[in-house]
């Protein structure tokens, strides 16, 4: 299997190669060449192996230069810090099942890909002979997954920005917990966005990125995209009886288009989804777009802090990968959409409406803070379950597109003990934490503070970075 660009100026690339890179060299995303594809005889099959086992069955597909017995090992290693399910289903009545993606160490559902990434990277480096440093911003929830997934490892170190003090206690005690000698956690004087400015400067200077090996490991990374693939065919298979071939739909909370690509990528790959359907919050370009067939992103002025903060997105970094089969693997015109983003800040897919629902089955809402305390309240009231404040803007719109007959899957992406202050304000209820959450909010802390300037930033690295 080889990957290509989804602009079209990319030498096909095996999946080890393709997932050290960021971008493809054209400002394109790497997919497939040919979609994998799987027959209900394999499905059926798959029912019966562990959740490591079906991962290296379906990322086999994907990753066919990396030899089974490789794959296993890491698959088996990347989902050993999760309990034995790895990925519980349970039910909340009204024909709603959550999927549990939040298992893992840092209680999101990131974990679930980047700790694959972790090892598949680290495999990557070491066949190649070489080491990567990781510079990224976060404002929580992937600087901590990409941290658990990346700690101790050889040829890899994280240099990891976020605002200082504007994070939350419980994300702060999940990074800055952290003492392993390849981690820096850097709290820079500002917000967000001046983080990822000092991110994009540094990754812009490509004389200064190749001297100190820079990389990152964001949404659009392939590893990240195929590890999500799993745990759809995962839920189908938990979620369905042997031998039938029912289908089933799935909501997914939607911040970049990320997870629910994968889960595109599954419905392509032949298991049997009905509807993919995408639950935004207030940040609801995505929303948008899949009802009016319009594609406006806003800047980050626009962009509102909202109560499911994961999901706070002004564009969708995958979504392109999407629109190259809306256009037909067509290349030239994925460029000509681009161009004209680039030019009207916006595109317009109106005239293919309708494709959106009859050919890849993807609908999707909008879900408010009113909306998201309310479903956790009333989830609670029903079901005495808990539920984050993503998960509870997946519940909201996965009720508007239920159909009787249709199992309705809701991805669960977060642990509420990480958003706390909803759960208390909907429900007024104290959350459990276990010995283990305890012990990492009370244990010791280190992160190096530094004022917002490029600068600092740059000594700093080259003081630390891995050669
Ligand atoms: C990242 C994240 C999302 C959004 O996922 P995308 O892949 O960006 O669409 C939703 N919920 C939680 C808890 C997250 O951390």
């Amino acid at each position: 299997m080889q990957y290509i660009s989804t602009r079209g100026g990319m030498p096909p690339m095996p999946y080890c190669e393709t997932l050290l890179e960021g971008l493809a060299p054209d400002g394109g995303l790497a997919v497939p060449e040919v979609m994998p594809t799987v027959d209900g005889e394999t499905l059926e099959r798959w029912r019966a192996l562990t959740y490591p086992q079906l991962a290296t069955e379906v990322l086999g597909l994907f990753a066919t230069d990396i030899p089974r017995a490789d794959l296993a090992r890491m698959t088996a290693a990347a989902y050993e810090p999760f309990p034995e399910e790895v990925v519980p289903l349970r039910s909340i009545g009204e024909g709603l099942t959550l999927v549990g993606l939040s298992e893992g160490p840092t209680l999101a559902f990131k974990d679930m890909a980047m700790q694959f990434l972790g090892q598949v990277v680290e495999y990557a480096l070491e066949r190649k002979g070489s080491v990567l440093n990781i510079l990224g911003a976060t404002s929580g929830d992937t600087g901590s997954a990409a941290e658990h997934a990346l700690r101790g490892k050889e040829r890899i170190s994280v240099f990891m920005l976020s605002p200082k003090g504007r994070m939350s206690a419980f994300q702060r005690a999940q990074m800055f917990s952290l003492d392993d000698d390849n981690i820096h956690n850097i709290a820079v004087d500002g917000v967000f966005d001046d983080c990822q400015n000092l991110v994009k400067k540094l990754a812009g200077d490509l004389d200064f990125k190749r001297a100190q090996n820079l990389g990152a490991v964001n949404s659009i990374n392939l590893a990240r995209i195929t590890a999500q693939v799993v745990y759809y065919f995962w839920a189908w298979l938990r979620a369905t009886d042997a031998g039938g071939w029912t289908e089933l739909s799935f909501t997914v909370p939607s911040g970049n288009f990320g997870n629910i690509l994968s889960g595109f990528f599954a419905k392509q790959m032949g298991l049997p989804i009905r509807r993919l359907v995408l639950a935004a919050n207030e940040n609801n370009v995505l929303d948008e777009f899949f009802r009016t067939g319009v594609y406006r992103p806003r800047s980050a002025a626009q962009t509102l802090a909202t109560s499911s903060p994961s999901m706070d997105i002004s564009k969708a970094s995958n979504l392109e990968r999407f629109i190259f089969e809306l256009v037909g693997r067509d290349a030239a015109r994925l460029v000509a959409v681009w161009n004209d983003l680039d030019t009207k800040g916006s595109f317009d897919f109106t005239a293919d409406l309708a494709r959106f629902v009859d050919e890849f089955g993807i609908v999707s809402g909008t879900s408010t803070h009113d909306d998201r305390l309310e479903t956790i309240r009333s989830v609670y009231e029903q079901t005495g379950e808990i539920i984050d404040p993503h998960t509870a803007d997946g519940v909201k719109v996965a009720r508007e597109f239920s159909e009787s007959g249709v199992p309705m899957l809701v991805l669960e992406t977060a642990k509420p003990q990480k958003f706390a202050d909803t759960i208390r304000e909907a429900i007024d209820v104290e959350l459990d934490y276990s010995d283990e959450l305890r012990e990492m909010l009370d244990a010791p802390q280190r992160v190096t503070e530094m004022a917002d300037d490029e600068q600092a930033l740059r000594s700093f690295i080259e003081a630390h970075a891995l050669r």
